[in-house]
């Protein structure tokens, strides 16, 4: 587990961190986890590629999720090292050969994802006639007109095409179920609504017996100025549709989020190393943990952390925020408030962090190195999430 602090102030007071550091809370990440388990009328895999830290995969590895959706072997062996024994699914549509090789047969994997006739004969090949039993999982395509990032146009089978392939999963023996991805951030129940009525219908049209319907991920997290349901929404939705749907008799539901389990649970420190007038220049940027403000205009809520214990008092400014690459690029869309007087060696907390942060660092100038360390005070939250007015500044 990474080195632990009662807060985030807390450890910028002991380590004065000039590169950034992630600030793991667990209590946060179990408590979500737990909550979206108990929303949700199914099992709950975490997709790992959101944020496959090892101090994440662990504490989620023991909230009582029924495993992982795994993107590559690469991310296969994380998951394996920090989880042993945890059920890992293989739901990337497209693999490659020696990857489906060494899950099926080195890491016992028997649940995997395709949308399309070749990537079927990849697997059997590499099941082998004496192979062991699978569960196929086949990708339909569906709009994701309503969210942030829409993953239809790349992945999926038209329906026809889908019917096709559960029939020829159903012919070899093996369990067929349906999947689909509704676009990730997506803050509009009736996407899955829209999404398990297809499943249902293509299901029916080929006639084969549906042994899951893995409802994917995409739920969404508040950041900065937009509120969005609840889990509890979402599961009852999906409960609900899947009912009008008229799957089969022990058919069963699966979701896979990433996203909306760990996204709250780590925040990022990160320090101005220049002032110029109303510009900031961080020891972080675009390249580095903030691609999601820049390129899916994320807007996650901010505090300072001012150094030797002196609280700030002066009134919010508006400031432009620049990376720490050569890049003219590496700077943020729009204008972000913080205390007027922020200057050189103060910190910014960021929080919603958690997901798509860490894994989109790139190495670029140099840069890719980072922290990790857990803490236990609670993190700065988006005002819609809020029952008190942000706090604008904490000592360090
Ligand atoms: C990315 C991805 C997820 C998780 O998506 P979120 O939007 O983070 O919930 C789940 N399943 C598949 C197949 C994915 O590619």
């Amino acid at each position: 587990m990474a080195e632990f602090f009662p807060s985030a102030a807390a450890m910028a007071a002991a380590l004065q961190p000039d590169m950034p550091v992630f600030c793991l809370r667990p209590h946060v990440l179990e408590a979500t986890a737990k909550a979206f388990c108990a929303a949700f009328p199914g099992d709950v895999l975490y997709a790992a590629k959101c944020n496959d830290d090892p101090a994440v995969l662990g504490v989620l590895a023991g909230t009582g999720l029924a495993g992982f959706d795994v993107a590559s072997l690469a991310e296969l062996r994380r998951v394996r090292a920090a989880a042993p024994r945890a059920a890992c699914w293989f739901m990337h549509p497209v693999k490659r050969p020696a990857e489906i090789r060494a899950a099926i047969h080195d890491h016992g994997v028997r649940a995997f994802a395709l949308d399309h006739e070749d990537e079927l004969a990849k697997i059997v090949e590499a099941a082998g006639p004496t192979g062991p039993d699978l569960t196929l999982v086949v990708r339909l395509a569906v709009s994701g007109r309503h969210a942030l990032l829409d993953f239809g146009t790349k992945f999926g089978a038209e329906p026809a095409e889908a019917a096709a392939l559960l029939q020829a999963v159903a012919a070899r023996g093996w369990q067929a179920g349906l999947t689909f991805h509704v676009g990730s951030q997506c803050p509009e129940p009736q996407a899955w609504r829209a999404a398990i009525g297809l499943a249902g219908r293509t299901a029916r049209a080929a006639g084969v017996p549906l042994a899951l319907l893995d409802v994917g991920g995409g739920f969404p997290v508040a950041y900065d100025g937009v509120a969005v349901p609840e889990p509890a929404v979402f599961g009852d939705a999906i409960r609900v549709a899947a009912g009008e749907a008229g799957l089969p008799e022990g058919c069963r539901l699966v979701a896979e989020p990433g996203r909306a389990l760990v996204a709250g649970s780590c925040s990022l420190v990160v320090r101005v190393e220049l002032r110029r007038g109303d510009a900031l220049y961080l020891n972080d940027g675009v390249y580095g943990s903030l691609h999601d403000l820049k390129h899916h205009g994320v807007r996650p809520p901010m505090r300072l952390l001012r150094p030797g214990g002196s609280a700030c008092e002066s009134a919010p400014a508006p400031f432009r925020l620049y990376g720490p690459t050569c890049d003219g690029c590496d700077a943020l869309p729009g204008l972000v408030w913080l205390p007027g007087d922020i200057g050189r060696g103060d910190w910014i907390e960021i929080g919603q962090m958690g997901a798509y942060a860490r894994v989109l660092r790139t190495d670029f100038n140099g840069l890719a190195e980072c922290g990790t360390v857990a803490v236990a005070d609670a993190p700065p939250l988006p005002e819609t999430m809020s029952d008190e007015p942000a706090a604008a500044a904490i000592a360090a």
